[in-house]
C-alpha cells in the first residue's frame, strides 16, 4: 500500500546530466524551526534537480524501501 501525498511531490524530473528524465529521490537537507528542506536528487547520477520547503508538518518518505547509498548530509 502506497500513500499518496497531496502535495506537489515530484517522481520525476529532467535530469541535465542524464539527458532525460529520471526518478528522483528526495532528502532531507536541513530541518528549520518552522518546517524542513528538501532536495530532489536524481536517483541515477545523484544530480541535485530542486528543492522544496515544507513547513508545519512532518513528511514521511513516500518510498517505503531504504536508500541505496546513505550518504552523509553535507553540513
Ligand atoms: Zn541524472
Amino acid at each position: 500500500m502506497s500513500q499518496q501525498f497531496g502535495d506537489f511531490t515530484a517522481s520525476e524530473l529532467y535530469c541535465p546530466k542524464c539527458q532525460r528524465s529520471q526518478p528522483v529521490r528526495e532528502r532531507l537537507l536541513l530541518v528549520l524551526l518552522d518546517g524542513e528542506l528538501h532536495e530532489f536528487v536524481c536517483a541515477r547520477c545523484g544530480a541535485s534537480l530542486g528543492k522544496r520547503t515544507t513547513t508545519g508538518r512532518k513528511v514521511q518518505p513516500a518510498s517505503p524501501r531504504p536508500a541505496p547509498r546513505a550518504r552523509k548530509l553535507l553540513r
